[in-house]
């Protein structure tokens, strides 16, 4: 008989007939003349309870010995379940044992285990119910995503995960070397000597596909990157990650408006796609995990965003600056507390903050008339603060260059990226969504070590 998946089995019209089904077992409960077996195979939230009678030829020696996290298929008649909660059951007629499971030793109980210690045992935490769900909703949410852009002709581009020239956040990179680090060679003058090293010179892996993606924008228009990038900072927050996977369009012929309007579209269209198809799931996170989930989804996707510029922003943060730790003024960087003011406190949806001074953001970040501004934006979003970075560029060769020399780049070494504003330059924009901030945003979980499948961080990479 051909197996089938649980989520398919529970989906048939009527019960009645035979079916094949394959899992692990969550729990096993024995009473007379009968075992009843909770099998799940990660095809959605629910089990599939399983009758098993004593006169199952095996029923002694391999079905009562069964324990929780053993591996079985099981094959019998899908019946009508007398139990609340559940549609079917299956009596089984064959049960078959592929690997059973030490109830000492099987670290996942019944019982709920903590997120911080579900993380020492990230090789079994899938078989949970909260971390089947997120790994569920991840990869739903990714395919929205690449659907999304699909939908709108973006070209998906793969940009370069090990990069040489040094852009951006220097100090927070990882650095890519094959060099013998217990004998680096040397320059006469005792700096280390890169040409001897696998590129002739310093290569990192990448903070960021913008500057790449920006390339293939000025050829195909409209474009997108999703993909991992590293980012060596030691902050130990419950936001950041060393390897992370950003979303990255990019699009030619467009100014900051557009872009926000993009990002707007991105986030209600993608959660969209979820409760269409994942409401399961968001269900199961808004009952176990934080009981605001789906009120601030809906929010989300019902109402525009509030835009205001910095400016505007500051003028209501000064005003609370008793009540927050950092303290702001105009010029200051806006730290999660204040983006969660403005989010939570003041607007109760996500902002848009737009017209960032220029010396708290980026060089390439298109400068305003008032010389003091760039047209970038940010998103803030609900318990999250940050959600994405955005920004239209800087398209006019001579301002470009001349904000290269103010945050002391070298312009020789952007050479390429200066080209696509000595030919056929045009405004352009795009921004960066931490995919791992929007998984918090839509499952309510609070750490962001829990919503990727394997969390690098300050000394942990286990796994
Ligand atoms: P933050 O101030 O929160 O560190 P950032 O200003 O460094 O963010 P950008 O450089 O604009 O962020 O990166 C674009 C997006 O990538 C951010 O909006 C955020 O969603 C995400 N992001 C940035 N750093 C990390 C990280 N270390 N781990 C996970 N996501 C991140
Ligand atoms: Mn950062």
């Amino acid at each position: 008989m051909k197996p089938m998946r649980i989520k398919q089995v529970l989906a048939r019209e009527a019960a009645g007939g035979d079916v094949m089904i394959q899992g692990w077992i969550r729990t096993k409960r024995d009473s007379k003349g009968f075992s009843f077996l909770e099998i799940n195979d990660g095809s959605m939230m629910a089990n599939i309870q399983v009758v098993a009678d004593e006169k199952l030829a095996n029923y002694a020696s391999e079905i009562v010995p069964l324990t929780t996290g053993a591996s079985v298929a099981i094959e019998g008649t899908l019946v009508d379940s007398p139990g609340k909660g559940q549609k079917y059951e299956i009596h089984a007629e064959r049960i078959m044992v592929f690997g059973g499971a030490d109830a000492a030793s099987y670290p996942l109980q019944k019982k709920r285990h903590s997120f911080e210690f579900l993380r020492t045992i990230a090789h079994l935490r899938p078989r949970t119910n909260t971390f089947g769900a997120i790994a569920r909703v991840r990869s739903g949410l990714s395919f929205a995503i690449h659907q999304f852009f699909r939908d709108r002709g973006f070209v998906y581009v793969h940009t370069p995960i090990i990069t040489a020239s040094d852009c951006e956040g220097a100090g927070e990179m990882f650095k890519v070397t094959t060099l013998d680090l217990a004998n680096v060679p040397r320059t006469p003058n005792g700096a280390i000597d890169f040409e001897q090293d696998f590129f002739g010179k310093p290569a990192n892996l990448t903070v960021s596909g913008q500057l790449e993606g920006e390339i293939f924008a000025t050829a195909l228009s409209n474009i997108y990157t999703f993909g991992p990038t590293f980012r060596a900072e030691n902050s130990n927050t419950a936001r950041h990650l060393a390897e992370f996977w950003m979303i990255e369009p990019e699009m030619a012929f467009c100014d900051l408006d557009g872009d926000m309007d993009l990002a707007e579209a991105f986030l209600q269209e993608t959660i969209q796609y979820l409760f269409d198809h994942h409401m399961e799931d968001l269900e199961f996170f808004n009952q176990r995990i934080d009981t605001t989930v789906l009120e601030t989804l809906h929010n989300i996707v019902d109402n525009p965003f509030e835009r205001l510029s910095y400016t505007d922003a500051m003028a209501i943060l000064v005003k609370h600056n008793d009540e927050f730790e950092y303290k702001v003024q105009w010029g200051s960087d806006i730290q999660t507390e204040h983006e969660r003011h403005l989010s939570e406190t003041v607007f109760k949806k996500p902002v848009i903050v737009t017209d960032y001074p220029k010396s708290i953001k980026a060089f390439y970040m298109k400068l305003n008339g008032d010389d003091r501004t760039v047209r970038a934006m940010d998103i803030l979003a609900p318990r999250i603060g940050e959600i994405i970075g955005g920004s239209q560029r800087e398209d006019d060769i001579a301002t470009l260059e001349r904000r290269m020399r103010e945050f002391n780049l070298d312009p020789k070494d952007y050479w390429w990226y200066l080209d696509l504003r000595r030919y056929g330059s045009v405004p352009h924009s795009g921004f960066g969504l931490g995919f791992e901030r929007m998984l918090l945003l839509v499952t309510g979980m609070t750490n962001i070590r829990d919503v990727i499948p394997f969390p690098r961080t300050p000394k942990n990479a286990e796994f």
